[in-house]
């Protein structure tokens, strides 16, 4: 996962440098996330899409109610069309529409051809969840890749699933990118 370039623009600039700074949230109780969680998870075993697609807007609808905002809506579709441009790794399983709050999920892709693991669809999940908090609760429109942003992606994820939250590690790339050192990241616990 790498992060989006700091904008030229200074509005954008501005709201990137917030984003990039917000590395805490107030998370909403557990439950009935971590029920959710469960039965999200039996639905995928059974790769029942509609079940599936319920579930995970139930999860939405707890987020939402927990920060008195709108749900985004998602969608659960079989295979990933060639057509979607799959502008990086992190989103091949989901994309977030800003303009119809709508989240897509896809159980599989042209190049992963079987079902999505239950941790990688959490994390798609939770992933464009938090592009949708970022736009109509903690005042980032434009919802940029950040390293907070993906601080607060992984809190969320944590919290659903009950796991204990890792630190992540990051790396600074040429041009100020960062990106996340994934074994370094897995050598931290809680
Ligand atoms: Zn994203």
């Amino acid at each position: 996962m790498i992060t989006d370039k700091l904008p030229r623009n200074k509005l954008h600039k501005e709201e990137y440098l917030r984003s990039n700074d917000l590395r805490t949230i107030n998370l909403p109780p557990m439950e009935p996330l971590r029920t959710l969680s469960v039965r999200l998870r039996n639905a995928l075993s059974q790769e029942d899409l509609r079940l599936i697609q319920l579930e995970s807007n139930a999860i939405s609808a707890a987020f939402a109610a927990a920060y008195a905002v709108k749900a985004a809506k998602i969608k659960v579709l079989g295979a990933r069309p060639h057509r979607v441009t799959e502008t990086s790794s992190y989103e091949l399983f989901g994309d977030y529409t800003l303009e119809t709050a709508c989240i897509r999920l896809w159980m599989r892709t042209a190049i992963i051809q079987k079902p999505t693991s239950f941790g990688t669809l959490l994390s798609t999940l939770c992933h464009e969840l938090c592009h949708h908090l970022d736009v109509v609760s903690w005042g980032f429109p434009n919802t940029f890749h950040t390293r907070g942003f993906y601080e607060r992606a992984a809190l969320l994820y944590h919290h659903v699933r009950g796991t204990p939250v890792r630190q992540l590690v990051w790396v600074e790339l040429a041009g100020g990118c960062y990106r996340i050192n994934w074994a370094e990241t897995m050598r931290n616990h809680g």
